[in-house]
């Protein structure tokens, strides 16, 4: 359920400022890297596309560098929904900096700003909404951070060892950054020119507090020949497509109705479970678990817990699509075949496909609710049982 505070925040307006002013390191010829291929595109159309495909942001402004403009331009050929393009300046802060004072033509001062640089490709869209999440939560200004896996230690001038440097406390930091935007045009204003790197080290000397969140090793920066490949593996992988099936079955006995794929059909019989006993959802959600190789219904939701007791197999679906969410995914489609010889399923599909779609948070397009018969064979047959499959299929 939506309530009037989350419908509001989710009207806040997000702007996402991608930085492609660098120089860089020579990749792959003569380019800067921004403009290095990776699937027969360009990292810097990676990175655009990466936030015009994610539906929280609301406009895209794209900074070049010096004399860049027609690289940019040939790079992002094609693409819909972007700002005029603003140019760089001669150092990183220069270039966010003229990014802001072109978006300060449409933002307000309360709208949330991402800067994201365009030497990270594949940022995954739930690093975007944990970088929007964390403004949200209430910080001026939060960052993406992973922990430091390999150990550290100080080299003198000829490389060798000085001493160890204790890796607790430290963490590396992505992009995208995260921003209100008015502070972070201020601090900007404030410290022009002053060389302070990144954009949360310029609010830090503002005096802004930095939050963290979780970064994603996905979003890598490409700096080397070998960062390069990966970004080129990654590209050519296609599309990571998964499906899962599912299969139920819950006993009838006497009763006023059954729960068949969220829907109240009332009747002489119901169907006996721990739960509300939908075999349909119960179906669906192990077929959405299994495409994402998290468990069944009985590991998230043991049977002997008793919150669980007559739940709304609303609870069970809603998690499964949460999981897939969480993941980055999202799902492209479901297919539920309800196995009984009565109740008819008939007049009540456009119900239960309706009520599967909202909880799913999908098109009911994308919903398809089937029924057959055994003809009066088995335990379905001789109505001793309602049995359901299910087959998902998620994008990651
Ligand atoms: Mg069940």
């Amino acid at each position: 359920m939506l309530t009037a505070a989350m419908v509001r925040a989710m009207t806040i307006p997000v702007h996402v400022l991608i930085v492609a002013g660098g120089k860089g390191l020579r990749l792959g010829g003569n380019r800067p890297k921004q403009y290095a291929l990776a699937g027969g595109a360009p990292l810097l159309r990676h990175a655009v596309l990466a936030f015009l495909n994610h539906p929280r942001i609301t406009s895209c402004q794209v900074v070049h560098g010096p004399g860049q403009e027609a690289a940019c331009i040939s790079a992002l050929v094609g693409l819909e929904g972007l700002r005029p393009f603003a140019a760089g300046g001669a150092e990183r802060q220069d270039s966010v900096r003229n990014g802001l004072e072109a978006l300060a033509a449409i933002a307000q001062s309360d709208d949330i700003v991402l800067v994201h640089d365009a030497a990270r490709p594949f940022p995954p869209s739930n690093l975007v909404d944990r970088a929007i999440g964390a403004i949200e939560a209430g910080a001026i200004a939060a960052i993406p951070v992973l922990p430091v896996i390999d150990s550290l230690k100080r080299l003198d001038a000829e490389g060798m060892v000085l001493h160890s440097v204790e890796r607790a406390g430290l963490g590396r930091v992505q992009t995208p950054q995260a921003f209100r935007f008015g502070p972070l045009l201020a601090a900007h204003r404030a410290f022009a020119g002053a060389n302070l790197g990144d954009d949360a080290g310029v609010m830090e000397q503002a005096g802004q507090t930095i939050a963290t969140f979780q970064g994603a090793e996905e979003a890598f920066k490409v700096t080397t020949e070998a960062d390069l490949k990966r970004a080129q593996a990654h590209a050519s992988a296609g599309p990571d497509i998964r499906s899962g099936t599912g299969f139920d079955v819950h006993r009838l006995g006497a009763g006023d109705g059954v729960h068949l794929c969220g829907h109240f059909i009332p009747w002489t019989q119901t169907l006996i479970g721990h739960s509300d006993a939908d075999v349909g959802w119960h179906a669906l959600t192990d077929a959405i678990l299994g495409a994402i190789a998290a468990g069944d219904i009985g590991s998230h939701f043991p049977p002997t817990d008793l919150r669980w007791k007559g739940a709304d197999s609303a609870i069970f679906l809603a998690e499964a699509a949460r999981l897939v969410a969480e993941r980055g995914g999202r799902i492209l489609n479901c297919d539920v075949t309800l196995i009984c010889e009565r109740p008819k399923i008939g007049p009540h599909r456009a119900a239960m496909r309706a009520r599967t779609a909202e909880v799913l948070g999908i098109s009911e397009d994308r919903v398809s609710i089937k029924a057959t018969t055994t003809e009066e064979l088995g335990f379905t047959g001789r109505g001793e049982g309602i049995a359901a499959q299910a087959i998902a299929t998620v994008l990651l």
